[in-house]
């Protein structure tokens, strides 16, 4: 992939999202990245600061420069947050897992 634009600080070989807090036993939770609690993060529904002990998600949230380029950032989500947004999707079943 080659379209003439960089993402600054993207892995090259792994995707840098994942998912925070203790397991709430879904599959993103067995192998999906676990990431550190990003203590202090505003959520990105909520505007709640993440709090250690929190459970959620953190997702890349790509976007363009000032300058044009495109740039990303990691962003944090809590999992209630996300279950309240979000239809019922082979995504969300990774995610929050069957019930
Ligand atoms: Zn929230």
């Amino acid at each position: 992939m080659d379209d003439g634009e960089s993402l600054d600080g993207w892995p090259e070989d792994d995707y840098p999202g994942g998912w925070f807090g203790t397991s709430w036993g879904a599959p993103i939770c067995d192998d999906g990245n676990h990431l550190p609690t990003p203590v202090g993060e505003p959520c990105t529904d909520c505007k709640v600061p993440i709090f250690d002990g929190d459970q959620g998600l953190s997702v890349p949230f790509i976007f363009r420069r000032g300058d044009g380029l495109h740039a990303w950032k990691l962003t944090h989500i809590h999992i209630d947050c996300f279950r309240a947004g979000q239809q019922m999707t082979s995504t969300q079943l990774y995610v929050d897992g069957e019930r």
